[in-house]
């Protein structure tokens, strides 16, 4: 017997009508390239997201054409992020941080139609869109606005979309392979912004009183859901634009009384030794927290915020893939009333899933293992937000296994109270004499030295060894510290053979386009071409 339920679309116009009926007066803030505050509200933020679907129609779309954007995070995006789907298009997020030649590829791959650019990128856009099916350029202070101003906002019709057709899609960044396209439906959608809005100790922890500043850039992985989350419940949302220094953000969170802000650790770190050097100087007394994630958020760098500024760390884990927050390291209520070291622990782990996320940690062989904090294999994850194949990609087999799990490519182990611990990306993992050391737990480690500002440890070829691990390491302004200094430090935690024979002082770690340390290009400067590569073997 069947429930009697009405069959109700998770498609994202109930947003639009949502935020515009119950939020309307709500600011939506946006950092100007001059740095000045541009305010806008949710009630005419939706009208132009209507504009704009009625406009992109009239351009001569077709419902699943896909319209890509090349900006920074601003209010125009978020109009795009809306409207584009609640037209029946797919908003397709450039990242204005690849090259020209990826950029080609991947809105040729996706067969882009129209791109809304801002102006200040056009040079770039230049460099690649002969080499694309894009046929219109929308400039946002420009050719954009024109176009929006053209159309009445009021001819736009909820297109009565199927649930599961695409609203959007975002490219993995390719630091293996070429770059592939996942593509959310609205139903997917839909679905993770209401497990991130879920309550603690589960989702984001933000709630309509908030004032939420995404630092994670809307160009990558949907700016984690923010953008869809703070319109379904309300929240006041304030846009850096492109200034997204330490100071700028400090700076925004004190004028706009942000109380919640997430992006990648190397942001959080810049922030920490800004204040760290400056106590007082900014008033954050209205921050409740923020989400660090898409790395991993070293122990010292969630202490060092607690316990020098009073600032809390949700340390949260997920993939282009998982659209993309699949689980965050809230601590459990029994756990309120434990020591701070023991809630560091905890917090500096992966955290358990969001509701309807489903996890195991599997060996090669595909035998499950044990939670039981020790065995390492590969994260494995199915639920209604994670992805089901890539977008026109053949070859499909080696990602998700025979009975539909989605394999992540991260060597865990699973805590016994489900927190995950991610040990490595598989092609990072150090393999010394048929074991594994973790890259990760080492940098962990040299980063709560107080001589260290960043640290990246990555795998050498060894004659005996098979691989050893390698540290590259930036000190801080003025510090000191020797290869034997920080060996010693590192010895009372580890194996000896997990310490690295091998320090490398570096001025900075190189970055991927998103923030996270890129450790190919470490190899390609510590590890001779003619070396066996160690990726091959891990
Ligand atoms: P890419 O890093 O290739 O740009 P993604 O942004 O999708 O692509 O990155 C997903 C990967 O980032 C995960 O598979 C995992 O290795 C890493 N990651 C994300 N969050 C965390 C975290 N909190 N701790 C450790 N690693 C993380």
């Amino acid at each position: 017997m069947n429930g009697l339920m009405m069959d109700y679309q998770l498609t994202l116009p109930s947003l639009l009508r949502r935020a515009e009926q119950y939020s309307g007066s709500k600011e939506i803030v946006t950092r100007l390239p001059d740095k000045s505050f541009y305010r806008t509200t949710y009630a005419e933020s939706c009208r132009r997201s209507r504009a704009l679907a009625v406009a992109l129609q009239t351009l001569g779309l077709q419902r699943g054409d896909r319209v890509a954007t090349l900006c920074w995070n601003h209010h125009q995006h978020h109009e795009a992020y809306l409207g584009i789907p609640s037209g029946g298009f797919v908003l397709h997020t450039l990242n204005l941080r690849l090259h020209p030649n990826d950029l080609a590829y991947i809105a040729t791959h996706a067969g882009d139609r129209v791109v809304i650019v801002d102006k200040s990128l056009v040079p770039l856009l230049e460099q690649f869109v002969d080499r694309t099916p894009i046929e219109h350029v929308l400039v946002v202070e420009d050719s954009y606005e024109e176009l929006l101003s053209s159309v009445d906002a009021d001819a736009w019709r909820d297109p009565e979309l199927d649930e599961n057709e695409a609203a959007a899609m975002c490219y993995t960044s390719g630091t293996t392979g070429r770059p592939k396209g996942v593509l959310y439906s609205h139903r997917s959608t839909m679905l993770h912004t209401l497990g991130v809005a879920a309550g603690n100790p589960m989702g984001l922890g933000v709630s309509e009183s908030d004032v939420i500043l995404p630092v994670v850039p809307m160009f990558h992985a949907n700016a984690w859901g923010y953008p869809y989350l703070a319109t379904m419940i309300g929240s006041k949302l304030v846009y850096p634009g492109p200034h997204l220094d330490p100071e700028s953000l400090l700076d925004a969170f004190e004028r706009e009384g942000v109380t919640w802000t997430a992006g990648v650790p190397t942001i959080w770190l810049g922030i920490l030794g800004l204040l760290d050097a400056n106590p007082g100087k900014w008033d954050l007394s209205k921050m409740k927290g923020m989400l660090v994630g898409g790395s991993a958020a070293p122990r010292a760098m969630i202490a060092g915020f607690k316990q020098r500024h009073g600032l809390n760390v949700v340390h949260g884990w997920g993939m282009t893939e998982t659209s993309p927050v699949a689980s965050t390291a809230q601590l459990p209520g029994e756990l309120s009333e434990a020591d701070e070291e023991t809630q560091f622990d905890y917090i500096a782990m992966q955290g358990r899933p969001l509701p309807l996320v489903e996890l195991r940690n599997r060996d090669a062989e595909g035998k499950t293992l044990p939670w039981d904090g020790e065995s390492m294999g590969e994260l494995e994850i199915r639920g209604p937000w994670i992805a089901a194949g890539y977008y026109d990609t053949p070859d499909q087999a080696e990602r998700w296994t025979e009975d539909g799990w989605f394999k992540t490519g991260d060597v865990v182990a699973m805590h016994p109270r489900g927190f995950i611990m991610i040990k490595d990306r598989s092609k990072d993992v150090i393999k010394s004499g048929g074991e594994w050391i973790s890259s990760v737990e080492l940098e962990n480690a040299l980063m709560a030295h107080p001589a260290i500002a960043e640290a990246a440890v990555i795998a050498v070829p060894d004659a005996k060894w098979d691989e050893r691990p390698l540290a590259a390491v930036v000190l801080r302004e003025g510090q000191t510290a020797t290869a034997d200094e920080l060996r010693q430090f590192l010895a009372p935690s580890f194996a000896k053979w997990w310490l690295p024979e091998r320090f490398e002082f570096v001025a900075e770690i190189p970055k991927t386009s998103v923030g996270k340390f890129r450790k190919t290009e470490l190899r390609e400067m510590f590890v001779p071409a003619d070396a066996p590569s160690p990726v091959a073997t891990s």
